[in-house]
């Protein structure tokens, strides 16, 4: 069984526009991905493509997405993949994950309002789930949502959220029902982020200033008194867990980046280059056999991620197939980093313009695999998910949440 997707002529046709649109229109950048300066450069990319329909190339048309099929849409991501970029080419969590949630659970009047700007690329939408009492156990959220007339007033603390640049939007989850049952007590909201009440602190974390491959930083947010429409609370007053289940599904790996093999590619590239004991690096048996771990790790998490991404898509019923992307590509990412170090070994550290062939990206590799085992659900907890999935530790298998056949766009 071949599980490389065999593109027609009309699909490769595609995939040349794509190429030759990208080349014409992906910014030039220079140092630091994560610059204000940088940031702009890919924030107008956006909007390129979003007026293009290839920002999310396979959201329904008439809210304001490409309406391509899915095989359009994996090209399109498999070329901006190129550039080491994903759709959209800017930190946009909240977008990229909860556009889907508002297909699946918005009114008409909501979806035709709050997409377009989000699918077109003219605003950006940070997730504020996790809070300081509530990581991994998201229901157990103490932010309060307290109906009052037309609106609702938040109380509360969100930690490890959103990035650099600011945003128009954020999604948040709060208690509309304090005393209510556990996962019947959630209201899910799309906040303007420019409400008074809403302060931003900058939080210090191990993946900050990863300046090579552009991480930038997260925040504390904290509402205090703030006064949110009620119109812009998504599917229903206490039904925010139902709608979170959409989020959270696509978040743990049902259909996001399907990514390629270019760390591989990368780092043979490297051993080909630099020198050991005279000869090229690649040429020794150690350094092959570490070569062919990274190639195995990527393409199975590039397969996965495919797979997940056309399932999706294509509205299969899926089970455990999210998670067990995600839990491969956190502990994969960890291995994968090591042997680039392993193998490129002591130039990995020099900043020597004469070796620097890797340019100080494996350190900030290797700390991103590390922070990367916890963002969007920790390894263990996509064990968990996994394992209730496929009838471990409960006699019936738990259902995935409702995606509505709605990738991450
Ligand atoms: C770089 C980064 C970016 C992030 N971005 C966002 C963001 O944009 N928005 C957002 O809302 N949040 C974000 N987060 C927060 C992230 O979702 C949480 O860190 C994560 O859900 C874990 O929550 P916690 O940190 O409170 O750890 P806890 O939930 O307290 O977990 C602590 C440890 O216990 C383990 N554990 C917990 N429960 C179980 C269990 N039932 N079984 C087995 N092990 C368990 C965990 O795996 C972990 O090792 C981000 C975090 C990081 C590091």
């Amino acid at each position: 069984m071949d599980f490389e997707v065999a593109y027609s002529p009309e699909q490769e046709q595609f995939r040349a526009e794509v190429r030759a649109w990208l080349a014409e229109h992906v910014p030039q950048v220079e140092g630091d991905r994560d610059s204000d300066e940088n940031y702009e450069k890919y924030r107008q990319l956006g909007r390129e493509l979003g007026a293009k329909g290839w920002l999310r190339p396979a959201a329904p048309v008439e809210y304001g997405g490409g309406g391509l099929p899915v095989d359009h849409a994996i090209v399109i991501a498999e070329e901006v993949d190129r550039y080491d970029l994903r759709l959209p080419p800017y930190y946009d969590s909240g977008g990229t994950l909860g556009g889907a949630s508002i297909l699946v659970w918005g009114t008409e009047e909501q979806k035709r309002r709050m997409l377009p700007p989000i699918f077109r690329g003219e605003v950006v939408t940070w997730q504020l789930l996790t809070g300081p009492e509530a990581g991994s156990d998201l229901a157990g959220t103490t932010t309060d949502a307290r109906r009052d007339g037309d609106e609702y007033v938040l109380n509360g603390e969100k930690v490890f959220v959103g990035g650099s640049h600011g945003a128009d939007f954020l999604w948040t989850i709060a208690r509309t029902d304090a005393t209510g049952e556990r996962h019947r007590n959630l209201s899910w909201f799309l906040i303007p982020a420019d409400l008074p009440g809403i302060q931003y602190r900058r939080m210090e974390l191990l993946g900050d200033g990863n300046e090579g491959i552009g991480s930038g930083y997260k925040n504390t947010i904290y509402f205090d008194n703030v006064r949110v429409p009620a119109a812009q609370l998504v599917g229903g007053e206490n039904n925010g867990w139902q709608v979170a289940s959409t989020h959270l599904e696509l978040e743990h790996g049902a259909g996001g980046r399907i990514g390629s093999n270019r760390l591989f590619r990368m780092t043979r590239e490297w051993a080909r280059q630099l020198k050991r004991e005279g000869r090229p690096l690649i040429e020794h048996p150690d350094v092959q056999e570490r070569l062919v771990d990274v190639f195995v790790q990527t393409e199975v998490t590039r397969l996965l991620n495919l797979r997940n991404y056309w399932m999706n898509q294509s509205h299969q019923r899926m089970s455990y197939e999210g998670p067990q992307a995600s839990y491969y590509g956190k502990m994969a990412g960890l291995e994968v980093s090591q042997a680039m170090m392993d193998i490129i070994g002591p130039y990995a550290l020099t900043t020597d313009e004469e070796w620097d062939v890797s340019r100080g990206l494996v350190e900030p590799y290797l700390k991103s695999a590390i922070v990367a085992l916890h963002p969007g659900g920790t390894a263990d907890i996509q064990k968990v998910i996994i394992a209730r999935r496929i009838g471990v530790g409960r006699d019936i298998a738990e259902r995935a949440g409702d995606t509505g056949g709605q990738a991450a766009f």
